[in-house]
């Protein structure tokens, strides 16, 4: 068990975080948080961390994926389960398209806060502070709803609480059986386009006959282990769930499993690194275009100081056109630096654009071609391709553009829900799995 026994923080410059208007209200969620039991337990995220671990040898692929922001709002029983259906749909492609095994990493049960551009949002000559995930305020274009409220952090928890809790539920309890996951998939493959897929489809058919058919253990496949992840952006909710492991008097954060950096925080000399060179779990760093292979080296020295195998992923965000120029070089430096890191792609937040019609969108083929550019350059390295990272919802939105169902931008307002990044709908996600199955298998 983990022991509340408080830590010290230094004081340090941390970007992205809210201006609290009560100092007061604040110090009293911190303290709620702090009487809270974990969320995750440190003994999860060790287990996790040498799954990444293997990732990063190139004996298992990661699969990280879910919302941009999870809303209050969106976390009940039906959007939690279509989420975990679709990660595990996917991932029963890539399991068969990488031969691997498949790390199925949910960037859900704490995903509440954002990073923004600007700290102020104006519409019709009104100035509001802007909207940083529902931890901190609510999206709502008024002064009450924008007002940053600390209350908005506990229960942050609470959804988070209860997600986790419905994705144990439904990992544990033979929901993820992979006979239940392979039938899913069949409806997918029903469809007339994408019929492209079937051999795949046929093919993970025989081989679960198979299986049968030798005697496989199937009640041992019932159970599926689902991590849950997040970004470390709020350090006043990250703070005080950090606990002191007391098999190991190691500090985990709580909060989430797998946490990591984003690419506006992750300034080596500032809080954000700081905060994760401080606990034990497994993190991650998003690198952009702009990465240099000194920052990297330097990443490494200050958050994996020990090179402990799964401690460190590197989450490389490119854009298609640079993928294959910038990703090269940083795969080489680290390489050459004997260090061991896990190489996971971000095919979305370097291909992003704003449509004619004002959406903030991605296009599938971009996202595609971003992968087939990331494998293209671990090839050329002779560096591990350890996984992918994507935001996607199992819901019938329409954020992305194209997929074999053409979603054009006069498409985009229908279904456009997300209140940040636009996400892979239910279809373009499992389109992507059998895709890059596609390239897994190819290799
Ligand atoms: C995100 O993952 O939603 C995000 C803000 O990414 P990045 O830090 O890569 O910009
Ligand atoms: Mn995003």
């Amino acid at each position: 068990m983990t022991s509340n026994a408080p830590l010290t923080w230094p004081d340090l410059p941390a970007r992205q975080q809210p201006s609290w208007p009560d100092v007061d209200e604040l110090a009293e969620a911190q303290n709620t948080l702090a009487s809270y039991p974990p969320l995750v337990f440190a003994g999860e995220c060790d287990v996790l961390m040498d799954r990444l671990a293997e990732a990063s040898r190139g004996e298992a692929f990661v699969l990280m994926g879910g919302d941009c922001a999870e809303t209050f709002a969106s976390a009940t029983a039906d959007n939690i389960r279509d989420r975990v259906k679709t990660i595990l749909q996917m991932a029963a492609v890539l399991t068969y398209g990488a031969s691997m095994p498949v790390v199925k990493i949910g960037r859900m049960a704490g995903q509440y806060a954002k990073p923004r551009s600007k700290d102020t949002e104006v519409r019709g000559g009104q100035e509001l502070p802007a909207y940083r995930g529902d931890m901190v305020n609510d999206f709502a274009f008024a002064p009450q709803n924008r007002r940053p409220d600390p209350a908005r952090l506990v229960r942050a928890y609470h959804a988070s609480s209860a997600t986790l809790n419905l994705v144990r539920a439904f990992t544990q309890g033979g929901f993820g059986d992979l006979r239940h996951v392979h039938d899913w998939n069949r409806g997918f493959i029903a469809n007339q386009a994408n019929q492209r897929y079937e051999r795949i489809a046929r093919d993970i058919d025989r081989a679960i006959r198979f299986m049968a058919a030798c005697g496989a253990d199937f009640e041992a496949l019932r159970r599926v282990d689902v991590w849950a992840s997040h970004e470390a952006l709020l350090l006043d909710y990250e703070r005080p769930l950090t606990r002191i492991d007391s098999r190991t008097g190691r500090p985990y954060a709580t909060s989430g499993h797998f946490l990591w950096v984003g690419e506006r925080t992750r300034d080596l000399h500032e809080a954000h690194i700081d905060f994760v060179t401080r606990i034990t779990n497994p993190v991650g760093v998003k690198v952009g275009p702009t990465a240099t292979p000194e920052d990297l080296l330097a990443i490494i020295d200050r958050v994996d100081p020990d090179r402990v195998p799964g401690r460190l992923t590197f989450i490389t965000r490119m854009g298609r056109d640079v993928v294959r120029t910038n990703l090269p070089p940083l795969l080489r430096a680290v390489k050459d630096s004997g260090a061991l890191v896990t190489w996971v792609c971000d095919p979305m937040h370097g291909n992003t654009f704003e449509s004619d019609n004002g959406y903030k969108t991605r296009r599938f083929e971009d996202i595609v071609e971003e992968v087939r550019g990331f494998f293209e350059a671990h090839a050329d390295a002779g560096t591990h391709p350890g996984g992918m990272h994507v935001e996607l919802t199992g819901n019938d939105v329409t954020e992305c553009l194209g997929g074999v169902m053409h979603l054009a931008d006069a498409d985009l307002e229908r279904r456009y829900e997300t209140l940040c990044d636009p996400r892979l709908n239910h279809q373009q996600s499992l389109e992507l799995a059998f895709v890059v199955a596609e390239m897994l298998a190819a290799r």
